[in-house]
């Protein structure tokens, strides 16, 4: 198997060389952790998840870490709004992450390094740039990176040395691309920053965003490490910089492989905090939408192409988990059968090989998901036919669990299976119709539809779904 990727350095896709063999080491920046996540960061997590997955689906160990940005202008101000030490405030916040990731299914990463817990690390990585004269003093108190000093800048973004402004300094952590200019690494304590401060060689301040990433990342993954990950618009000023800081710092090459998904978008803009034109997962849940369904919608669009978000989409994830789930319960229904298995190597082969296939070209989910679509298809043919039962069902079950692995969609939410009473309800259904008491069998079949459940009668007894 060889597993191929975009890399956003080379512009190329290229096959994946993992600095030691069978393992991968993998950062994504994480979330800034000053309000619930809008399902837009979510599509990177999601995305990353993908590769994770997909890593392990090749038989890679992988190590993951993933930064929480606790301290920033944003979490400052926010805290402060809220009358809260930025601790507690940015506590709630993490721990909200946490639940929105096991809602979408999301493997957790291995670390999970938070800001205001590694400003040691990262006072020693601007102390080394300090040494080599790459780093200075501004006459405001804060320290900045001299791209002028790092002739590679711009490694990633492929800019023009020319269209540099050395010596113009950036204090914001966010950026346009015509601003390339000298950006913060240590922030001189402002009045506005209230109690959040550090003391420092250069006096008291905070970081500035991007020092945190190369810090973290090369503590817990080691100073060169394979894989780095975000949306696109990490690229610049966020990812660029990290490069500029660690290379210059330790004098080799910082990640082999950058990974960009592009932006989920709303009416053809990116959905983001600041257009106001956001959705947080909790939204979306509490518009009777699942977990699993927001998960099938964020993986279902290659990940370098945009995605423009919509409840339409919703509807038809639901429509197409519903298929699968219905193919996953006739095998299941079968496994006891005795066996028939006409054809069933030649199409669980072909399923394989092409799903795998899909994935390792770029995370072709396309590709992949065609593949599970012409299983189920050819699968429900066989059944139909009474030529998949027994052990070859059985087969089909293993191979569908291998997919789910990475797909991570297979099994129901909660919310989709039926809950006790109801199942409760269609057993005493049962029961009144066995003893010929239609009256209430039939009783019993009108609340559970006015319930929101419909029973379908099947050769192997009665069974609930959702209407
Ligand atoms: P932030 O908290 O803004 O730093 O974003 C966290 C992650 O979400 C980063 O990897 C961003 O690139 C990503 N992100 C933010 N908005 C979107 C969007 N609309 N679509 C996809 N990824 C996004
Ligand atoms: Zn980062």
């Amino acid at each position: 198997m060889t597993l191929t990727i975009y890399n956003s350095l080379s512009h190329r896709q290229q096959e994946f060389t993992p600095l030691v063999p069978s393992k991968a080491g993998l950062y994504t920046c994480g979330p800034t952790v000053y309000n619930f996540a809008h399902i837009g960061n979510f599509r990177a997590y999601v995305f990353e998840d993908l590769l994770k997955r997909t890593l392990r689906y090749c038989g890679y160990e992988v190590k993951h870490v993933m930064n929480l940005t606790d301290v920033d202008d944003k979490t400052i101000r926010n805290s402060q709004a809220a009358g809260m030490a930025l601790r507690d405030f940015t506590q709630q916040y993490k721990d909200a992450f946490f639940a929105d990731i096991k809602t979408l299914r999301i493997q957790p990463a291995d670390v999970y390094p938070a800001a205001t817990e590694h400003i040691p690390e990262m006072i020693e990585l601007i102390k080394t740039l300090f040494d080599k004269g790459i780093a200075y003093q501004a006459e405001d108190k804060s320290v900045y990176f001299s791209i002028a000093k790092w002739p590679k800048y711009g490694q990633l973004l492929h800019i023009d040395r020319d269209s540099m402004r050395a010596g113009v300094r950036i204090k914001m952590d966010e950026y346009a691309k015509e601003s390339v200019a000298d950006f913060a690494l240590w922030k001189a304590y402002d009045e506005a920053d209230g109690d959040v401060y550090w003391d420092s060689p250069w006096g008291k301040g905070r970081p500035g965003w991007h020092i945190e990433c190369s810090a973290m990342s090369s503590k817990y993954l080691g100073k060169t490490f394979d894989l780095h990950c975000g949306g696109i618009d990490n690229l610049f000023p966020h990812h660029e910089d990290e490069i500029a800081q660690s290379e210059a710092a330790n004098g080799c090459k910082f990640v082999n492989y950058w990974m960009h998904c592009a932006h989920l978008m709303v009416d053809g803009q990116k959905m983001s905090k600041s257009l106001g034109n956001f959705y947080t997962l909790r939204d979306v849940l509490a518009k009777g939408y699942t977990g699993r369904e927001i998960r099938w919608v964020l993986i279902g669009t290659h990940y370098r192409q945009s995605l423009n978000f919509s409840f339409k989409a919703l509807e038809e994830a639901r429509t197409s988990l519903q298929r699968i789930d219905e193919f996953i319960k006739r095998l299941k229904e079968r496994t006891a059968d005795a066996t028939a298995e006409d054809g069933v190597q030649e199409i669980l082969d072909k399923a394989a090989a092409a799903f795998t296939a899909g994935l390792e070209d770029d995370l072709n989910i396309s590709t992949a998901l065609a593949a599970l679509f012409d299983l189920i298809r050819e699968g429900n043919r066989l059944m139909d036919e009474g030529k998949l039962a027994g052990a070859a069902a059985a087969k089909v079950l293993t191979l569908l669990d291998r997919f789910d692995t990475v797909l991570a969609v297979f099994t129901p939410d909660e919310a989709d299976s039926a809950p006790a009473d109801i199942i409760a309800k269609a057993e005493a259904r049962q029961a009144a119709r066995k003893a010929k008491d239609f009256a209430t069998a039939d009783a019993i079949r009108k609340e559970l539809d006015e319930a929101g459940w419909i029973i379908e009668d099947t050769p192997k007894g009665p069974r609930v779904k959702r209407k």
